[in-house]
């Protein structure tokens, strides 16, 4: 519930905010601490007053429900609040537990004291949305501890523990736990209650010889980001003029925020996050749903992916069992999986002993019957309908009632492999990406008769394997790999046509893809390394060329660019069409975490809604009349056409 409490302990004024989840600062929080502050200002039995969030966290910054809507900027803003706290006549200490983040941060940073519990997590996410902070943060942060950790703290946009900083003045306490007792033992300390007016944090001089050096630091770390994305260049500026008088430094700061609010890269940003969350609301599904219990995992089939999927499973702390078909597979599954785990820890990424930990609760079996009791098992053999067929037989007869039957199957249809089982309601597709232990994304694909309930506990399944969730319906590719066809496929023609495979990687690398569709084939196995500027490569296109009389042109960047961009675009629309993805912002989310397509951009749906899709389609024509017009590929989507000539988006469906 939405609330803000006062309550006074002696001459001491706790006040309490709540917004479940995270404390988010919506217009009713912010109304209310302000409330409280000025009744506490105006009680002359008060002396100090202590500011915190509900539920053992701080606040996790700006409420994300109210961006962009007239509330963000309704009266009291977030700067008035912090004008009141900083700017008051009694002293003010934030008590800080858990998250304190954004704008919850600005706030604290506001006080005049702050007492945080020592695991307490503190930093300013904005460059992540590709914004900075924009109420102060970069003023007042330098003046609490330095230009260097500041820099690294705003321009990076990761959080630090309360312990990190105990070597700083930012924080007055550190304790073990609950941090309201410390900040009112604080405030009732003479050297608190009886300074008059209370220090503040803006009054602070802010002295660094090295400002310059360090700045420039920065920002030449920043010059390998690909594309260069102007947020974090913004943030080096503004912790730069924290240097000036406070108000000026603080007029730099607005002003880099508000333009960054309009620049494309934060619309993007601020899009593949919100799209993220959308994706986590599936149409049947209510948080009513129950969820099946999930104490006990299987996987079937323990190569490639199935024992990636295995230690996905057992970094979540569930027992697994790997079945496969005689000992000499097993056992090569199993070091399959300990190598997985021994590279962590050359890498320093996991201790010995966690490894060893997680290892004793994976179990190999050569017996289906060992699953028997296994909540959820996924399947990961061979791409056969045959192969599959018998092993859905098997679960089917084995696994207990309830026990939820997945394929990871790439190609196959889910509701076939359904139909081997008697249970049908219970299966769905569980579309992991390799290697699987690390890729954030799972398609999760619901067939035709999967049960409610089945689907809520694969997604609760995802959530426990940290995973990005898509929910896709059936079909050859699902969603990712099914659009990846076309943009593979025109990579080819456009070096068929005259472009190098490095120039394809390239123009598309600076688009800000990850990688370049030949640099991941080399990756992942040409026949031949055509990536590799080698003379070979070019000798066997030539011959290419010459064998289909084709004439080599000259290919500009933006041509490979849109050719790769709209081919997912065009198939993303049909996919969307036919419900196969739910929302456009779902096809976002499985590009931008499984395809490296650039998160600035939002995603290749969002990407063509800012273009206008009215010049998406004049494109889309324009390639269907080339010599690799590629109907299947160009011809435009019904759904396309038809939103394009509404002048609508692909997020208004
Ligand atoms: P793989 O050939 O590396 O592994 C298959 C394993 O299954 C082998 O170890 C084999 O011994 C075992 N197996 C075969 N029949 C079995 C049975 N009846 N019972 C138990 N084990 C059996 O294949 P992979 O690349 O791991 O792919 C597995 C599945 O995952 C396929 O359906 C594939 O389409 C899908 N997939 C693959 C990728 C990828 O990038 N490789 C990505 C997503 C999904």
């Amino acid at each position: 519930m939405v609330e803000t409490t006062c309550r006074l302990d002696r001459a001491v004024a706790v006040i309490t905010f709540a917004n479940p989840p995270v404390n988010g600062l919506s217009h009713a929080v912010r109304a209310g601490i302000a409330t409280a502050l000025e009744r506490a200002q105006a009680d002359a039995a008060v002396r100090a007053i202590v500011l915190t969030g509900a539920g053992s966290l701080f606040s996790g910054g700006a409420d994300i429900r109210e961006f962009g809507t007239p509330a963000s900027t309704a009266d009291p803003t977030l700067h008035r609040l912090i004008e009141l706290v900083e700017a008051g006549p009694k002293p003010v200490i934030a008590a800080i537990a858990g998250t304190c983040l954004g704008g919850g941060f600005e706030l604290a940073l506001s006080a005049h004291y702050r007492v945080a519990a020592a695991d307490a997590r503190l930093g300013l996410p904005e460059v992540k949305l590709g914004l900075i902070p924009g109420a102060g943060g970069t003023q007042r942060l330098p003046r609490l501890i330095g230009a260097e950790r500041a820099l690294d703290m705003i321009v990076t946009g990761e959080p630090v523990t309360a312990s990190a900083l105990a070597t700083t003045p930012l924080l007055n306490r550190i304790v073990k736990g609950d941090p309201v007792a410390a900040a009112v033992e604080l405030a009732e300390s003479p050297d608190v209650i009886g300074r008059r007016p209370p220090a503040r944090v803006r009054d602070l001089p802010f002295v660094e010889p090295r400002l310059a050096a360090l700045c420039e630091a920065a920002r030449a770390r920043l010059q390998s980001g690909r594309p260069p994305l102007p947020a974090p260049h913004r943030a080096v500026d503004a912790v730069e003029a924290a240097a000036l008088p406070f108000d000026q430094g603080l007029a730099v700061e607005r002003r880099a925020f508000v333009e960054l609010m309009a620049s494309p890269e934060s619309r993007g940003l601020r899009h593949a996050f919100f799209a993220e969350r959308a994706a986590t609301k599936v149409d049947g599904i209510t948080p009513a749903t129950p969820v099946r219990p999930l104490n006990e995992a299987a996987v079937v089939g323990a190569g490639a992916m199935g024992a990636a999927i295995a230690v996905a499973l057992l970094d979540a702390g569930l027992p697994v069992w790997v079945l496969e078909t005689d000992q000499a597979a097993l056992d090569r599954g199993r070091e399959r999986i300990a190598g997985i785990y021994d590279g962590q820890v050359k890498k320093g990424k996991l201790a010995a002993e966690e490894r060893d930990r997680r290892l004793a609760r994976l179990r190999p079996t050569l017996s289906v019957e060992s699953l028997a009791q296994a909540d959820v098992a996924i399947e990961a053999v061979f791409e056969s309908l045959e192969v599959k067929r018998d092993v859905f037989l098997a679960l089917d007869r084995t696994m207990k009632p309830g026990a939820v039957l997945a394929t990871n199957t790439s190609t196959l249809d889910v509701d076939a492999i359904a139909g081997f089982t008697r249970r049908p309601s219970d299966v769905l597709g569980l579309h992991f990406f390799s290697p699987a232990n690390v890729m954030r994304l799972l398609e999760v694909v619901r067939g035709r008769a999967t049960a409610p309930d089945a689907l809520a506990t694969a997604l609760s399944l995802g959530k426990a394997l940290r995973k990005v969730t898509v929910v896709a319906g059936v079909g050859d590719g699902f969603i990712g790999n099914r659009m990846l066809e076309g943009y593979t496929k025109q990579a080819w023609y456009l070096v068929e046509e005259g472009a190098t495979p490095v120039q394809v990687d390239r123009a598309i690398e600076a688009f800000g893809f990850a990688m370049g569709p030949f640099r991941v084939g080399d990756l992942v196995g040409h026949d031949v390394s055509l990536a590799v500027p080698a003379p070979a490569a070019d000798q066997l296109i030539a011959e290419h060329r010459a064998e289909l009389g084709i004439v080599p042109r000259q290919v500009s960047d933006d041509e490979i660019v849109d050719r790769l961009v709209y081919a997912l675009v065009n198939e993303g629309a049909r996919i969307l069409e036919e419900g196969i993805a739910a929302q456009a912002s779902d096809i976002d989310v499985v590009y931008l975490t499984g395809y490296g397509f650039p998160r600035a951009r939002g995603g290749p749906m969002f990407y063509a809604d800012e273009v206008g899709l009215g010049r998406v389609v004049e494109r889309v024509r324009e390639f269907a009349g080339h010599r690799h017009g590629d109907p299947g590929c160009w011809t435009p989507a019904p759904l396309l056409e038809r939103l394009a000539r509404e002048g609508r988006r692909f997020d208004s469906v």
